[in-house]
């Protein structure tokens, strides 16, 4: 099935394609990074859980599709070597992590995806990791990893092997094709925010 993505403010939309429990890893990530990227968007309200993790799919970007309002993606880094971090510059609605080009890996974020008249755990299947609990706020959930979950780090390394040579990362909304730059020269966040 295919599961709409929608910012908040609606400029920009699409789908995720095909969608099932199988096709991505259902995450969440605690991380001081992507709580550093939720306060960057002013957003951590809706963005983070009681835990301050980040809800997120990750699968292939040829599966994301945008129908409008793609002019709006903007990225982040937090640092110079940092992930690539995708956000709406409309509505502040964060969008996916990406790596480069041909890394066919994107974190989608769940705030992005509309599940109005769906079950996401139907949809997605429920979280299965619950990863760098070492930055969790209060008590972290049951069976969260301190750091990475070892399995999902093998999962992606596997899948980002066969996402290379399957060429699972054209067509890619993020990057342009030719050159394989992101769309949006990213910008560097080198102060921390406090
Ligand atoms: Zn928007
Ligand atoms: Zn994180």
């Amino acid at each position: 099935m295919n599961v709409p993505i929608k910012c908040s403010c609606s400029k920009v939309q699409g789908y995720l394609e095909d969608v099932s429990p199988k096709c991505g890893n259902h995450l969440k990530c605690m991380c001081d990074d992507c709580q550093r990227f939720a306060e960057y968007l002013n957003n951590e309200t809706h963005i983070l859980d009681e835990n301050g993790g980040t809800e997120i799919f990750q699968v292939s970007p040829s599966s994301i599709k945008f129908t409008q309002g793609q002019e709006n993606l903007t990225c982040l880094r937090l640092t110079q070597k940092g992930i690539l971090r995708w956000y709406t510059s409309c509505c502040n609605t964060p969008i996916a992590n990406t790596i480069s080009y041909k890394m066919a890996f994107a974190g989608v974020i769940l705030n992005c995806l509309d599940f109005s008249g769906l079950n996401k755990d139907d949809v997605l299947g429920p979280v299965k990791y619950y990863c760098m609990a070492k930055y969790c706020i209060g008590d972290a959930p049951e069976g969260a990893n301190a750091g990475f979950s070892k399995l999902l780090t093998l999962k992606i390394i596997i899948s980002l092997l066969i996402g290379r040579l399957l060429k699972r990362y054209s067509p890619n909304p993020f990057f342009n094709e030719e050159t394989g730059q992101p769309i949006s020269k990213p910008f560097i966040l080198i102060k921390p925010i406090q």
